[in-house]
């Protein structure tokens, strides 16, 4: 294809970049990345050069310092027809970072996920977005067309990566190596390359991609264990057993639902006192309740009255008929010990016991923490027919597309506090230090910002 030199102008640079053979655009609208090389004028894009943390093959048992993690220049490969160029502006930190930064990658591959930036090219076969538009790139895709999306549960589309659904190089490092972007998005990264099943629109007035950023995974996890599959009622007791980011998001979900008790658990006493800010009634920790943490949920969520016939529960002490009416469960194990305050259990199981047990008979015990080590156990009668009904899963019903803008939304009007959660940010060529802080948990959340 013959290269396009010719001067153009912004309108026409958007138009023109509608699809890819707007080779132009990318020089234009690229500003920030080094030189480009003479084949992207040839508009598929192929040779352009970003800066992205890059993570390679470890050994088993290494610490993040000691990780072979990196920031390294890519090169791009010829755009593929399903897939747009995305400027990434920010990318939340989540803690499964923690574990991915020190993985045993082969091919490389650049990390982060969730991020939101603009999209700069699309491919030939894209429709959702247009050049221009600012996207969420969001940790679960939304195809609206797989088996499960047809099925009312988008939050497990199946365009995933898998089995028969990999990740796939997008380019090469100046090494000559391949390298893909975790979960086919990236996000630590000057540019992401996801295919437009991962991007969601979103048009906004006030919330900035620092606020944005939080929604791609964290944000929309939390929520959606108040708004999704299990959405929690006006006037009902709930309780969220961590207050990391996906905790802190259940809180102000449970406040937008309108439940009327949220009694918010965590060992960190900073975390704590944001839950506290943002919606939470009572906070509680754990170190300090012990093996009593369930008895005292269960009688702080008395109903006011026993007299069943008129409306009331049983009261019986530690009995199945009183307790929440929601738990949700965003604690996790620990992939290396934290310097702030310890919790009662590394392994992540004692939370998940407790969730279950402290849930009321007919409640509903909502489960998106990762990283247990071991197995938990509950009573096999209850267990079924006990009737406690059990949501486990990242983003519980979220469908992306149609929740990321009305995730964004309740930003920009004030109702979701994503600044709240963003308490850190760094720039990428301090990727390893934001990792350090959220795996310390120094911070609630981190955000790497771009220029
Ligand atoms: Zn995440
Ligand atoms: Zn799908």
């Amino acid at each position: 294809m013959k290269s396009k030199t010719t001067k153009v102008s912004r309108r026409n640079v958007l138009k023109k970049a509608a699809v890819v053979g707007g080779g132009a655009a990318a020089t234009l609208l690229g500003g920030g990345v080094q030189a480009q090389a003479p084949s992207i004028l040839t508009g598929t894009q192929a040779g352009r050069r970003f800066r992205a943390f890059v993570v390679f093959d470890n050994a088993p048992d290494t610490t993040i310092q000691a990780s072979k993690a990196s920031v390294e220049q890519v090169t791009m490969s010829a755009l593929d027809e399903n897939r747009v160029v995305v400027r990434t502006e920010a990318c939340q930190v989540c803690y499964t970072i923690v574990g991915q930064a020190v993985a045993n990658y082969n091919p490389a591959r650049i990390l982060g996920h969730g991020a939101v930036g603009v999209v700069e090219v699309v491919g030939s076969k894209v429709r959702r977005v247009q050049p221009g538009d600012r996207v969420i790139v969001a940790n679960t895709p939304y195809c609206g067309q797989c088996y499960t999306c047809l099925r009312g549960r988008p939050d497990r589309c199946q365009m995933l990566p898998g089995a028969g659904n990999p990740m796939l190089p997008i380019g090469r490092l100046s090494s000559g190596a391949d390298v893909v972007q975790h979960n086919n998005e990236g996000g630590f990264a000057e540019l992401m390359i996801p295919y437009e099943w991962y991007c969601m629109p979103v048009f906004t007035s006030n919330a900035t991609p620092v606020d944005l950023s939080m929604l791609g995974c964290v944000g929309a996890c939390g929520l959606g264990t108040a708004l999704g599959v299990a959405p929690v009622e006006p006037a009902s007791d709930v309780v969220v057993l961590g207050c990391g980011p996906v905790g802190l998001s259940a809180v102000q979900g449970a406040r937008i639902k309108g439940a009327s008790q949220i009694i918010a658990i965590d060992p960190i006493r900073a975390r704590r006192e944001v839950a506290l800010r943002i919606g939470a009634t009572i906070a509680l920790d754990p170190n300090v309740e012990g093996m009593n943490l369930v008895a005292k949920v269960k009688d702080l969520c008395k109903f006011p009255t026993d007299r069943k016939f008129a409306g009331g529960r049983d009261w019986a002490p530690n009995g199945n008929n009183i307790g929440p009416d929601y738990v949700i469960e965003a604690v996790g194990g620990d992939r290396f010990p934290p310097r702030a305050e310890v919790g009662p259990d590394p392994t992540g199981i004692l939370p998940l016991q407790q969730a279950w047990q402290m849930c009321s008979s007919a409640g509903h015990v909502t489960t998106v923490s990762v990283g247990q080590r071991g197995n938990f156990t509950v009573p096999a009668g209850q267990w079924s027919n006990g009737a406690k009904n059990h949501h486990p899963g990242n983003m519980n019903g979220v469908s992306t597309l149609r929740d990321m803008q009305r995730f964004a939304r309740l930003v920009d009007t004030g109702q979701f506090n994503a600044r709240a959660l963003a308490t850190a940010t760094y720039p990428l060529d301090r990727a390893r230090e934001a990792i350090q802080a959220v795996s310390d948990r120094t911070t609630v959340g981190a955000v790497i910002t771009f220029a």
